[in-house]
């Protein structure tokens, strides 16, 4: 648009009232002829140029602008007188003392009254504080931008239509979708998580938290079908972003969940190895129990206890645990002792699940597999070493039992031999002489020795049965074989003023009716045998001691010195060599005993001092 200057005339810049206003204008001015050289600038444009005004005459203005901008302003002004259109620019002045000030130019043509370009009139305004202010402000923004977008945390916000407005590049990468798939689409949440129930569930409790939550993780689904683990925070309630109903940064804990994961598994791999190491150092390990616990303590340490399941088959024996199933999802081991299989540890799994990398199980599955049938491998081996080591040290000492057997047999079975021999020497000689009256009493001798060696191998015959007769297995009454005993020995017990007591109660226990009857009766005989000072008394009782029942049979007899406690439960160890006796009772009773897994031992407080016979037995029932 021209301006007519017609009141002015052409060349309003020599006239006084216009140098007073050019002297006090906050603004450059300038005049230019029709071909846009410089007529006049007034002192305002000095300033800000930095040229004198004859420096801004014809061309010279140019010099004012940074060289930066000159070119494309001086083509810019050159096309706007071409096309009569006005001219506005943003640039900047340089002095030549290197300041540098950005302006806007302002022109316009000036008319003559009918109407013809006489040459161009225009400003320059010093906007140099709020241009450098808007520099500052854009390379803030650009800075901040930068940092949303590059920033390793998840960054959205929704807008008030509940449409996503920002997604940075995180977001993007952990989910696979880009910003222009997310913002401003409505179905964004239902892409995140596809299951509609996790979706509803995750948005009710949205409604309860409000914007305000820490760390609240959610599961996404990416695009690829992965499944992000996620933790947001919601700080909008307390930092409001105008612009966002609301916004928020997440934090992806994938890999920190799947670390979490396989460290649990970890835990539970070697919780697994330690429990069976402890049950393997248990003492006196019974092997049975300890392949059942076996086989409860591995389905925990799978990855789905719920759904697995194990079991060992040991020498055709088989330990399940508990609600055992086959099914096609199978691992195995074989458990192997001196290189020979003598087993094998089977796990199932019930379901088949998702498959994982490894396929029905994890690879760390298959190596625990095989680490805890190498421990199970190694304590069958121990049991089995510690059983063969027991049977060695149970036959050395049978075979020692058997030596000192036969030598006392040959020893006992000698002297009556002797003395058989000797009558029967006797016996020819008095037959030669026609004595017979000697030679019946040698005879008779010879039968008496006899009886009694006859009586003596039978007791032999008897010890050496009673490992093989004993069957521990009948549930018996011990307060009926009591009776039974002392009923058997009424008469003897009476004829020797024995009075006998017992206590009201005794257990039941588990073993060989008979032999245990044949325990108390050779008691009682002893006590009878081995009888002390008047009045005679004979007391049958058991005691209840920390882990063991304890019968006795307890005298006010002879008593026994502590020195031979050992040595009168020896075969044919007598102490009174006149008394009534051969010397097997205690043997045999020993042998009973030991045969039903007890001990048995006297107690005396010495000669005079009467006995205590006390025993325990393997299996007594409680009440
Ligand atoms: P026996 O009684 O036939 O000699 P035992 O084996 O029953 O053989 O006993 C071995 C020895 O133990 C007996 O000779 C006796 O010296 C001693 N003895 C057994 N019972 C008693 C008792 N109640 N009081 C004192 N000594 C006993």
């Amino acid at each position: 648009m021209a301006t007519q200057f017609s009141e002015c005339g052409p060349t309003p810049f020599n006239q006084g009232w216009y140098k007073a206003l050019a002297d006090i204008s906050p603004v450059g001015i300038f005049f230019t002829d029709v071909e846009g050289n410089c007529l006049h600038v007034n002192r305002r444009w000095c300033e800000i140029s930095g040229l004198s005004p004859a420096q801004a005459e014809g061309h010279g203005w140019l010099l004012a602008i940074h060289e930066e901008d000159r070119e494309n302003i001086s083509a810019r002004w050159q096309a706007s007188i071409r096309n009569n259109q006005p001219f506005w620019a943003e640039y900047r002045f340089s002095s030549p003392q290197g300041k540098v000030t950005w302006v806007v130019g302002n022109a316009r043509a000036v008319l003559s009254e009918d109407g013809i370009v006489t040459g161009y009139v225009g400003t320059i305004t010093d906007i140099d504080k709020s241009k450098t202010q808007l520099v500052a402000l854009e390379q803030l923004s650009t800075r901040f931008k930068t940092i949303i977008e590059q920033m390793p945390v998840l960054l959205f916000a929704f807008d008030h239509q509940a449409r996503l407005c920002v997604w940075n590049n995180e977001a993007a990468r952990i989910t696979g979708y880009t910003a222009s798939e997310m913002i401003g689409n409505p179905e964004a949440m239902e892409l995140l998580c596809p299951d509609p129930d996790y979706r509803k569930r995750m948005l009710d409790l949205y409604k309860n938290k409000g914007d305000f939550y820490r760390n609240w993780e959610w599961q996404l689904v990416a695009k690829d079908g992965e499944v992000k683990d996620i933790a947001f925070s919601n700080i909008s309630q307390s930092h409001p972003v105008e612009g966002w109903a609301n916004w928020g940064v997440g934090i992806d804990l994938t890999s920190l969940k799947e670390a979490e994961r396989k460290l649990h598994e970890r835990v539970k791999e070697l919780t697994c190895l330690y429990k069976l190491s402890v049950r393997a150092n248990r003492p006196n390990l019974d092997l049975d129990e300890f392949l059942q616990d076996v086989v409860e303590i591995i389905p925990p340490a799978w990855y789905y206890p719920e759904t697995t399941c194990a079991r060992i088959v040991f020498k055709e024996k088989i330990f399940q645990s508990e609600a055992f199933a086959v099914s096609p999802w199978r691992l195995s081991s074989d458990l192997s002792v001196r290189g020979q299989k003598v087993g094998l540890i089977e796990i199932y799994d019930k379901e088949q699940h998702q498959p994982m990398a490894e396929g029905s199980f994890l690879f760390e599955e298959r190596l625990l597999i095989d680490e805890i049938s190498l421990q199970v491998s190694r304590t069958i081996s121990h049991v089995l070493a510690k059983q063969d080591l027991r049977l060695l040290d149970e036959l050395t000492a049978k075979t020692e039992e058997l030596e000192q057997f036969a030598h006392t047999i040959s020893h006992d079975l000698n002297t009556p031999l002797a003395a058989i021999a000797g009558f029967a020497e006797l016996l020819n000689d008095r037959l030669a002489k026609g004595d017979l009256g000697q030679a019946h009493i040698c005879a008779e001798r010879i039968s008496e020795i006899t009886g009694r060696m006859e009586h003596r191998i039978n007791e032999l015959l008897k010890l050496a049965k009673i490992g093989k007769i004993i069957e521990p297995t009948d549930e018996v009454d011990f307060g009926e074989i009591i009776d039974e005993a002392i009923n058997a020995l009424a008469q003897r017990l009476s004829d020797s003023c024995i009075k006998v007591t017992k206590d009201k109660t005794f257990p039941k226990v588990l073993g060989d009716r008979e032999r245990l009857l044949e325990v108390i009766e050779n008691l009682l005989d002893n006590a009878i045998k081995y009888i002390g000072q008047q009045p005679n008394q004979v007391e049958i009782g058991c005691r209840s001691e920390p882990g063991q029942t304890v019968f006795f049979v307890k005298d006010n007899g002879i008593g026994v010195r502590e020195k031979h406690f050992d040595t009168i439960f020896e075969l044919f160890k007598r102490l009174d060599k006149y008394s009534n006796g051969n010397g097997a009772g205690l043997a045999i009773i020993k042998r009973i005993i030991e045969a039903h897994g007890g001990r048995v031992w006297v107690e005396s407080e010495g000669l005079g001092k009467g006995s205590c016979f006390c025993f325990t037995l393997g299996h007594v029932f409680s009440d």
